[in-house]
């Protein structure tokens, strides 16, 4: 197929016509330094051949490719790029957006939709409601409003969900603050996930339940980057066996606002540990607010203050191309920007995300958002530069890369249809 480039290598291989190979993904997204660690590939793969490297945390096979493409289609810096995984936002300067037709095609004329993947319109994408929420009780180690927590821990109480996919901080001592996927089934356990790790954890692939002691039939809530949530929308609407991992079972989903994430090596042990001497086991809170990287001490005490800037090293480089700041994919997003400290952002954006929000309402301070075109701006901003890092990447595997076009006339004729989300 032309400009499979490993694919046309491949001599001597007979191959079915119009198979994509785990290499095609190596080569093209992980090799290519754009893998943001979403852990869909891990989780998309029908045979379980696709694991995480221990040293690098990144997908690499672990047994026999059959070719399926299910993994390139899936990737968000894969196939994902040229379908679209969420409605395009009202086109409008309105903060609160009108909610939008909800299946939707990518427009083939719209070269930058092509691309990114991300709305061309200005908005916050489908929005049923806008608050800003915090715990009417706060947990200790919430980032924002603590929001998420309450809202998993009612969800929990009410039978509403049999456990969250979450990130908890690391228990090895070599490696404090660094997010690790876990599913968690009590209301302890959720809370002692509280606040926001700075590192991509390949969540999708903890999806694999097997062992945790869920009912036959589980659902949970997923609590992840946006990039997380598009990956694991797409794998819902198209019915593909999942090998292990069970997206049928993701009953809501929450998509945490994202302009980046990082490196765990980089920025906790190079940046902050290294360079900067920071104690990281004294480390109560990690944030990243008003363009600054804050990192506090449990005593109180500042212990960093710097614009983020001086991180951008340690930044995932795929993050530069993600244009999805908002997490359109999700039944519900929150943040920060948008309200004022000590509260959450929230951004209720299908029926299921609203009763799940009512259902922990008891449990929270709810009013208005404090500035929603701060949202806006900081979307616009994200969009920008996802435009300049796609017109400056176009071409990760050093040359020319595989086209929309390509990847719709890689279906023609078969079964594989491309992914419409369908909510
Ligand atoms: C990498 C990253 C970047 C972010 N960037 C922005 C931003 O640019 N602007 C903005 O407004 N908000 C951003 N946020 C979201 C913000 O930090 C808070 O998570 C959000 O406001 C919810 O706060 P809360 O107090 O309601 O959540 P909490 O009640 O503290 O709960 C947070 C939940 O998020 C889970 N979690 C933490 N880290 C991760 C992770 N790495 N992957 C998956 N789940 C995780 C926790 O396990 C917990 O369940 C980011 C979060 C992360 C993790
Ligand atoms: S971006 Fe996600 S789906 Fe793509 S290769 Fe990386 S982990 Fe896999
Ligand atoms: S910036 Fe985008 S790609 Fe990177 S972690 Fe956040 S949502 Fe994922």
């Amino acid at each position: 197929m032309k400009r499979y480039r490993l694919r046309e290598s491949m001599n001597g291989i007979a191959e079915p016509p119009r198979k994509t190979w785990f290499w095609e993904l190596e080569a093209g997204v992980i090799e290519a330094d754009r893998c943001i660690q979403c852990g869909t590939c891990v989780a998309a793969c029908p045979s379980n051949s696709i694991g995480i490297n221990e040293d690098t945390n990144l997908p690499e096979l672990v047994k026999m490719c059959t070719g399926c493409s299910l993994c390139w289609d899936f990737c968000p810096r894969g196939g994902l790029r040229y379908e679209t995984t969420w409605p395009p936002s009202t086109p409008s300067d309105a903060p609160e957006a009108q909610p939008v037709e909800l299946v939707t095609k990518p427009d083939p004329a719209d070269t930058y939709f092509k691309l990114t993947g991300a709305a061309p319109g200005k908005g916050l994408g489908r929005v049923e409601a806008t608050y800003a929420a915090r715990a009417a009780k706060r947990t200790d180690g919430v980032q924002d409003g603590g929001v998420v927590t309450s809202l998993l821990v009612a969800l929990l109480d009410s039978g509403e969900i049999d456990g969250a996919l979450v990130a908890k901080p690391s228990s090895d001592p070599d490696e404090p603050w660094k997010a690790v996927p876990t599913v968690v089934t009590s209301a302890a356990e959720i809370k002692a996930a509280a606040g926001s790790f700075y590192n991509q954890s390949m969540a999708l692939a903890a999806l694999d339940l097997t062992g945790k002691g869920l009912p036959a039939n589980p659902r949970l809530a997923v609590v992840g980057t946006p990039c997380e949530v598009a990956g694991l929308r797409a794998m819902q609407s198209r019915r593909w066996p999942t090998g292990s991992h069970r997206v049928d079972a993701v009953f809501l989903t929450i998509a945490l606002l994202c302009t980046k994430s990082f490196s765990y090596e980089g920025l906790m042990l190079d940046e902050l540990k290294r360079r900067r001497g920071i104690d990281l086991d004294r480390v109560s809170k990690v944030d990243v607010t008003r363009g600054r990287l804050i990192v506090e001490y449990i005593d109180g005490a500042t212990a960093v203050d710097e614009p983020i800037k001086a991180f951008h090293g340690a930044a995932l480089k795929g993050c530069d191309e993600c244009a999805d700041f908002l997490g359109r994919a999700a039944d519900i997003s929150v943040g920060s920007v948008g309200s004022n400290d000590g509260w959450t952002t929230v951004l209720v954006r299908t029926e299921r995300g609203r009763q799940s929000f009512e259902a922990a309402r008891r449990s929270l301070d709810v009013r208005d958002l404090d500035d929603a075109s701060a949202l806006i701006r900081l979307d616009e901003l994200d969009q920008k530069i996802a435009r300049r890092a796609m017109a400056r990447d176009l071409d990760p595997m050093g040359e020319t890369f595989m086209t929309y076009d390509d990847h719709v006339a890689n279906y023609a004729g078969t079964s594989r249809q491309p992914v419409v989300i369908r909510r």
